[in-house]
């Protein structure tokens, strides 16, 4: 089954890099009106299309990178929260996550 999701998910990736170019290069990008409405995440209209670190939901023209996060999911960074150490911030604000808000993800990290 993990196998399964792994293809599928290299199958995502790939058809997203036809339909938006190669986003997962890790470089800034200035946002288009088709990212921002674009199925990110299997969201409708762009509505997972915002920063994971601060919430921030990016409008046409604002800097905006995708990064690999190497632990947790890969995400989408706005350029304030953007930095040299966002890999180690993002890990951080997962794990405070988990701590804190145990509640609300029971269910995620319960596998
Ligand atoms: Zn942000």
């Amino acid at each position: 089954m993990k196998v399964i999701l792994i293809i599928y998910f290299i199958f995502i990736i790939k058809e997203r890099r036809k339909t938006l170019g190669s986003f997962t290069d890790q470089k800034p990008r200035y946002a288009t009106e088709k990212e921002i409405n674009f199925n990110w995440g299997d969201a409708p209209k762009g509505k997972k299309f915002r920063c994971y670190l601060c919430g921030y939901r990016f409008k046409v023209g604002d800097y905006w990178r995708w990064v690999y996060s190497h632990r947790f999911i890969n995400f989408l960074v706005c350029e304030k929260c953007d930095g040299e150490d966002v890999v180690e911030r993002w890990i951080s604000a997962n794990e405070e996550a988990k701590e804190r808000f145990w509640w609300l993800w029971e269910r995620q990290f319960e596998n």
